[in-house]
């Protein structure tokens, strides 16, 4: 379903997020800035996000009826993480407008539609790559591929889960014992990338909303630790305008209409490599909140709602670095720094891995 004439929803009108986790939060703290009211679906009660929310359902994401009674509530839909059931999103989507479409999160949610997408569609390089599915074809692929590779499933993988890197072909075996959790007859749907010689990892956070007006945030480097993004800092050195202009081009292909994260490998010449895209806000936009300019958050509210999308320009350059279990616990040594704002999650229990916060930097004042 789409909005009539494209007329912006007005302030006091109900977004829906589908998730509940910390991106559903500071979705619902931007909404709420602009006068909107925020429902939160989410399995589990009082989550970061709806301990902000106006109202929250607590219903499995696969609970079609759940979903509709959810959907009925809402002006709008979005969600905040790409697992959502497909089936689910096209039910919201028959009810109420569903923004990003049903498509960009199909094809968000397995990297061979994915690479597929924004290779033979969007006409944007990715990593040469083959569909797999057992260990004699990823033998076999790696003729064509070369090593080393990296062998990732096609679903749910993230923060560099369900992936293996070969060195050889006789690694397949091992790689796949891994991802099958040991089952050597199941066949697990994967897909076999070359793997690149990156000298940074860059991204582009941008928007277009229905009427396609598009607006994009400066080239992020990003840093990773134990497969997790540690450090963002933008703007950086690189070629930003072939950046955006590639993260645009997938949007357009996708009619996609929200906040669209594209992850990209930068080789040595500065040419950019797609590597993926997040239909949603991204861990790499969070340095917008405190850059001077709309942040990412409200510019996926904005988009969505069919306002202006406003300036996306950051005053600042930033770093953003990621506050991971017990990182936590430095929070009053961090609340005293100067020219750093926290930003806390409200999760009670830092387990290791989990994500609690993030502090974001003033580096530098930009002309
Ligand atoms: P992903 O889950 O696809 O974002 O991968 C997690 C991390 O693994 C990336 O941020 C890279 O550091 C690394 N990686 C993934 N794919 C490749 C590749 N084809 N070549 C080299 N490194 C890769």
């Amino acid at each position: 379903m789409s909005r009539q004439g494209h007329s912006p929803l007005a302030p006091g009108s109900i977004i829906g997020i589908l998730g509940g986790g910390q991106l559903g939060r500071m979705l619902s703290l931007a909404a709420a800035r602009l006068g909107f009211k925020v429902h939160i679906y989410c399995p589990s009660p009082n989550g970061p996000a709806a301990q902000f929310a106006d109202h929250e359902v607590n219903a499995p994401y696969d609970d079609l009826d759940a979903i509709k009674r959810f959907a009925q509530d809402c002006d709008v839909i979005t969600y905040e993480f790409e697992n959502v059931p497909q089936s689910s999103a096209a039910v919201a989507a028959q009810i109420k407008p569903l923004h990003p479409n049903a498509t960009a999160l199909k094809t968000a949610q397995d990297r061979a539609s994915e690479k597929t997408f924004i290779q033979d569609t969007a006409h944007v390089r990715v990593a040469p790559f083959a569909v797999v599915n057992t260990s004699a074809e990823t033998k076999h692929a790696l003729d064509e591929i070369g090593l080393p590779a990296v062998l990732k499933t096609r679903q749910f993988g993230y923060d560099g889960k369900g992936q293996a890197i070969l060195k050889s072909d006789t690694d397949c075996d091992a790689a796949f014992a891994q991802l099958s959790g040991h089952n050597m007859d199941a066949e697990v749907p994967c897909v076999l990338e070359a793997f690149v010689p990156f000298k940074r990892e860059v991204s582009i956070v941008a928007a277009r909303n229905e009427k396609g007006e598009t607006a994009a945030y400066p080239l992020t480097e990003n840093v990773h630790k134990n497969h997790m993004l540690h450090t963002s800092v933008s703007p950086t050195t690189g070629d930003n305008g072939q950046a955006q202009a590639l993260a645009i081009k997938i949007m357009e292909a996708l009619d996609y209409v929200g906040v669209m994260a594209t992850e990209f490998f930068e080789l040595e010449d500065g040419q950019l490599i797609v590597n993926e895209i997040a239909p949603r806000v991204h861990n790499s936009g969070h340095w917008t909140q405190d850059a001077g300019c709309v942040d990412q958050f409200e510019l996926h509210i904005r988009a969505i709602c069919g306002w202006p999308l406003g300036q996306t320009l950051p005053r600042f350059k930033m770093e953003m670095t990621n506050l991971v279990g017990d990182d936590v616990n430095d929070w009053e040594a961090l609340a005293r720094e100067d020219g750093t704002s926290l930003h806390l999650y409200g999760k009670s229990d830092p387990l290791p891995g989990r994500k609690m916060g993030h502090v974001n930097r003033v580096i530098d004042p930009l002309d």
